[in-house]
């Protein structure tokens, strides 16, 4: 089955008499017992929940993996696959990584006693060292495309350095979804989500996912899930699910736009560059394309002055200023300013990522609408207020 089909056909209320076609929510935070030794299939919402079931079992079958786990948010998700690993054990991940994920690892996971060695992971050779030299390697975390800057790494290869070296591959996936890339077909251990981007698709709530293969991480992911409790609740399960159902249509047309809107900022004199590994020209345009079936809905530029970017996001109209992606209506921010502001200055300037770098998440309006609020900034002179209006919906 296609996955476009899958989005919609799934058993939406397994064992329900009535059948419902929309999944019911179990607003319950308990379930009776047939006797005090006799346990259901559900006892507490914790541990586990029939809207919740519905919707790990789809995010498994949509990620082609055996088990799926859904949390509170993307770091919730994260925080408990980090929290697989021990004392003395060492996690490596790639130098371009979400900013809240850095400082999970960085503030919080490193001083559990647990190595976290940052390396580049598009070049192979230097992963390679790595895994050599460290010892008690547990765990490589990446993310491709890379964001905010949409660096490619080479998901095959790099699951066959972490096989041969005995460390699991966690992807977060977030970035493209499993509508269009799934990293455990091509050799991942583990998949994590932030649902709170493309999956739910309406930025109307925060919720994160573990996919898995593995039944060793299987298991201590679920033990951990009710332990820690940090599961995701009934109605933002519901939620969820209601959003994912049209994941298929809302990223086709969405890069669709995004690839009209990187082309306009290609050809435009006053962008310095532009990342989205949709353009033939992106470094690594061809290894996307041999593990991805898109290319999503973020785009991140260059102008060369940092007051033209910030301009640039104050001035346009239909893109809201706001962190997060993913949604239906388009954003636009300065990642080093807001999303990635909890990496230090030094460590930002280490890994390249530019001051006046400006991300667009492209929604669902027409292109021709978010390339004339482009082109009519752009021609703006440097001299006009920036005086942004709270809500843009006035335009
Ligand atoms: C947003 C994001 C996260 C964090 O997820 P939350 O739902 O905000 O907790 C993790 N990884 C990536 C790549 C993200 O974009």
């Amino acid at each position: 089955m296609e996955l476009s089909t899958k989005l919609v056909h799934f058993d939406a209320a397994p064992g329900d008499p009535y059948r419902p076609t929309s999944t019911p929510i179990y607003q319950t935070a308990t379930f009776e017992q047939s006797s005090a030794l006799g346990f259901g299939q559900y006892d507490y919402s914790r541990s586990g929940n029939p809207t919740r079931t519905v919707l790990e079992d789809q995010l498994a079958r949509l990620e082609s993996g055996q088990r799926a786990f859904a949390f509170c948010s993307g770091m919730a998700a994260l925080s408990t696959v980090a929290n697989v690993l021990s004392h003395g054990e060492t996690v490596i991940v790639g130098s371009d990584l979400y900013g809240g994920t850095y400082r999970l690892l960085s503030k919080i996971v490193a001083r559990r006693g647990i190595k976290v060695v940052t390396v580049d992971l598009c070049d192979l050779e230097e992963v390679e060292k790595v895994l050599t030299r460290e010892t008690r390697v547990r765990l490589l975390l990446l993310e491709t495309p890379t964001n905010p800057l949409q660096r490619i790494v080479d998901l095959r290869r790099i699951s066959g350095l972490c096989r041969k070296a005995g460390a699991m591959l966690a992807v977060d996936n977030t970035m493209l979804s499993p509508y269009f890339q799934r990293p455990l077909e091509l050799g991942a251990d583990c998949v994590i989500h932030s649902a709170t981007k493309s999956l739910s698709g309406h930025a109307d709530l925060t919720a994160g996912a573990v996919i898995t293969n593995n039944d060793k991480l299987s298991e201590a992911i679920a033990f951990l899930q009710n332990a820690e409790g940090n599961g995701l609740a009934p109605f933002e399960s519901w939620l969820l699910l209601r959003g994912m159902k049209t994941l298929g249509a809302r990223l086709e047309r969405q890069q669709k736009t995004a690839l009209r809107l990187a082309r306009y900022l290609l050809g435009h004199p006053k962008i310095k560059a532009v990342y989205y590994p949709g353009l033939k020209g992106h470094t690594g345009h061809g290894l996307h394309r041999s593990q991805a079936t898109g290319d999503g809905c973020l785009i991140s530029f260059e102008t060369g002055d940092r007051a033209l970017s910030q301009r640039i996001v104050e001035e346009t109209r239909l893109f809201t200023i706001a962190v997060s992606f993913g949604s239906i209506a388009s954003t636009i921010s300065l990642p080093c300013k807001m999303s990635h502001a909890s990496i230090p200055a030094e460590t930002r300037l280490e890994r390249a990522l530019p001051e006046d770098l400006t991300r667009i998440s492209v929604g669902l309006e027409d292109g021709t609408d978010l390339i004339a609020d482009l082109d009519r900034v752009l021609h703006l002179r440097p001299q006009s207020s920036g005086s942004k209006r709270m809500s843009k919906i006035t335009v």
